[in-house]
């Protein structure tokens, strides 16, 4: 029998959002990111869904091979470009888009002049430095580029670093930089994640990147219910669900868990739910984040430990032994249980263990 710790997937959802984050972003095209497996989705489940894309985005070599073994002929970005000179032609044979951020990609592919490859995107270091070329290596870099034989077609693109804070001024510093580093160039401008897509309109140009919108999740740190992502009206993909698999009563004074990290201020039932931080319900979590108890709100007491958590249960709960746990999802945002513990909600979706069984489903949305 299943111990009853899953991942739901509507997938539905999935394509919901995409639709949506598709007609905000008209006329731009868009690139949907699948990276870290679809964060936390699974990369074919959701690629499947997606495959009509202009495009999709990952970080390694090894997901984009994975989306053509799948039968997929949705072109591919890796945001990385090549982590070795070895996986050029694989990368060239396949006629991946590749990323070219550091003058030591644009030397190894000056030494494969008799590749030819699919567009590069030359990305330029606005401000985040993270990665890209500063700005006075640009045009040299772009000049090689376009001299080699095999390159067709060169994009032109950078990363903002604070794009979930509207307020801050590095957004405005790095969007002009932006426009004057590849000023006169020609080719294809992205810049926009899914925050700079929602709270930078100017920043769309020809493409955009959104990923964390795909999957329902608002990447506005202050608020899941901000004002531009109702209105394009997200549904989220995953929810998380384990089942109480025991349930006591506590006397005033007593703890629970590993430290004895929370003492029952009065006497409290408590109930124990199959999962753990061996599931990737992170032990950073800490006591008092919500969980719903057959669909009512109760709160997590004491560490997570690897394969349970304790959960204080309100008097009026009903809860039973095999009763079900929502962790997040559906009525209980997984941007709000991130928020609770200074977590953000990519790291949680993030961290699903392969030991967490993944349940799909696909209900008609009005
Ligand atoms: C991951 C990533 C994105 C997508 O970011 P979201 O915040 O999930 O929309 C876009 N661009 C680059 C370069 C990335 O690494």
């Amino acid at each position: 029998m299943s111990r009853g710790t899953i991942a739901r997937l509507d997938l539905a959802a999935l394509a919901h959002n995409f639709a949506a984050v598709c007609r905000l972003a008209s006329p731009s095209r868009v690139i949907a990111v699948i990276k870290a497996d679809a964060y936390g989705h699974g990369l074919l489940r959701v690629a499947r869904v997606l495959r009509d894309a202009d495009m999709f985005a990952v970080a390694t070599l090894d997901e984009a091979l994975a989306i053509r073994a799948a039968g997929l002929s949705t072109p591919v970005l890796l945001l990385e470009g090549f982590h070795e000179p070895l996986e050029l032609p694989e990368i060239a044979a396949q006629r991946f888009d590749v990323v070219v951020h550091h003058p030591a990609q644009v030397a190894a592919l000056q030494a494969q002049r008799n590749m030819t490859f699919g567009r590069i995107w030359l990305k330029s270091d606005t401000g985040m430095h993270r990665l890209g070329l500063p700005a006075a290596a640009v045009r040299p870099a772009w000049e090689d580029l376009n001299r080699h034989p095999g390159i067709a077609a060169i994009g032109l693109m950078s990363h903002l670093a604070c794009a979930d804070q509207p307020a801050h001024p590095q957004n405005a510093q790095q969007i002009a930089s932006f426009r004057q580093t590849f000023a006169g160039l020609p080719g294809p401008r992205t810049l926009a994640n899914s925050a700079a897509l929602l709270n930078f309109p100017e920043t769309r140009l020809d493409w955009v990147r959104p990923g964390l919108l795909l999957y329902g999740i608002s990447p506005l740190s202050n608020c899941p219910a901000a004002k531009p992502v109702q209105r394009i009206a997200l549904k989220p993909v995953m929810s998380l669900h384990s089942r109480l698999i025991a349930v006591h009563n506590l006397a005033a004074g007593e703890a629970v868990g590993y430290g004895a990290a929370w003492r029952a201020a009065r006497p409290t039932r408590l109930g124990i739910a199959a999962i753990g931080y061996g599931d990737g319900y992170s032990r950073r979590l800490p006591s008092g984040v919500p969980v719903l108890v057959n669909g009512r709100r109760a709160e997590l007491a004491g560490h997570v430990s690897m394969d349970m958590i304790a959960i204080a249960l309100p008097d009026d709960i009903p809860a039973e032994v095999g009763d079900e746990v929502l962790l997040w999802g559906g009525a209980l945002p997984v941007e709000e249980v991130a928020a609770a513990a200074g977590m953000i909600p990519y790291e949680l979706v993030c961290g699903i263990t392969r030991r967490v069984e993944y349940q799909e489903h696909s209900q008609p949305q009005p």
